[in-house]
């Protein structure tokens, strides 16, 4: 039997701790996977003088509070995105312990879903950090987290019954199809009607990637968040002019953040909140 993480009182402070740890590692795989770097080797150390970074400048936020923000070696700044990315991390860590997503079946294990969360939060976060650099989704991070997704799946559903498993797995195997297929779809009409692709290849991935963690229902209130928040996004972006007329944004980010919604807060409440603003009566 495993212990339900309401039963360890220090389980909040050890994934705040162990999630600005992972968030520092996340950094740097979007740094590097980009540029077909080792994830590993060499540790870390300051991109423009190469100088590494001792045991203390390496630890999440603090390090980078104790630096003042500048290698110390050449006074390189070092961007503000480094300790967010570290903060955001730990407070989805944080949420991810009592998040009930609704989408791993009826009766899932407390501490299981917790891991899954933890995989599926940390999983998003370079993905979005990538999609924001380069406009990219790596193919090989959405292909593992799908399998990742359908792995969860298997685990959590079958531990409620093998035919709960089955189940499960056959509805979450489907939604990753559906998304897949569905965004290719809509990429291949805009392409028709405006001839330029709509979506990037890479959102079909991603939407596939989220099937495999959140259901066909869950699938659909993501899309619903991503496209309401990115057409808030833009049409901000746009009025305040620090984006282009014709200039490209990345979709990623807004799946990825619907994803992450929809796992913190659950379907049933995304469905209720959703339900009463499209159908008010
Ligand atoms: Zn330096």
């Amino acid at each position: 039997m495993l212990p339900a993480p309401a039963a360890i009182p220090a389980l909040p402070w050890l994934a705040a701790l162990f999630g600005a740890c992972i968030g520092s590692f996340l950094n740097v795989v979007a740094w590097r996977l980009p540029r077909q770097e080792s994830l590993l080797r060499p540790g870390s150390h300051c991109p423009r003088c190469g100088t590494p970074l001792a045991w203390f400048e390496n630890l999440p936020v603090l390090g980078w509070l104790w630096l003042r923000a500048r290698c110390r070696h050449c006074g390189a700044a070092i961007a503000p995105r480094y300790p967010l990315v570290e903060l955001l991390t730990a407070g989805l860590w944080v949420a991810a312990l009592s998040a009930q997503p609704g989408t791993m079946g009826p009766e899932p294990q407390p501490l299981l879903l917790v891991l899954a969360g933890w995989l599926l939060l940390s999983w998003l976060i370079p993905l979005t950090l990538i999609d924001l650099d380069r406009l990219w989704l790596p193919e090989p991070l959405c292909r593992t987290g799908l399998l990742l997704g359908l792995a969860c799946t298997a685990v959590l559903g079958w531990n409620q019954g093998a035919a709960m498993g089955r189940e499960l797995l056959f509805h979450h195997l489907m939604a990753a199809g559906v998304g897949l297929v569905g965004f290719e779809a809509v990429s291949a009409l805009g392409e028709r009607l405006v001839g330029k692709p709509a979506l990037g290849l890479g959102d079909a991935k991603l939407a596939a990637l989220l099937g495999a963690w959140l259901g066909l229902t869950g699938l659909g209130l993501t899309v619903v968040l991503a496209v309401f928040s990115g057409a808030l996004v833009g049409m901000l972006g746009r009025l305040t002019g620090r984006l282009g007329k014709q200039q490209p944004f990345p979709f990623g980010p807004f799946l990825a953040a619907g994803g992450a919604a929809v796992w913190l807060l659950g379907k049933d409440l995304w469905l209720a909140w959703l339900g009463g603003l499209l159908l008010p009566v």
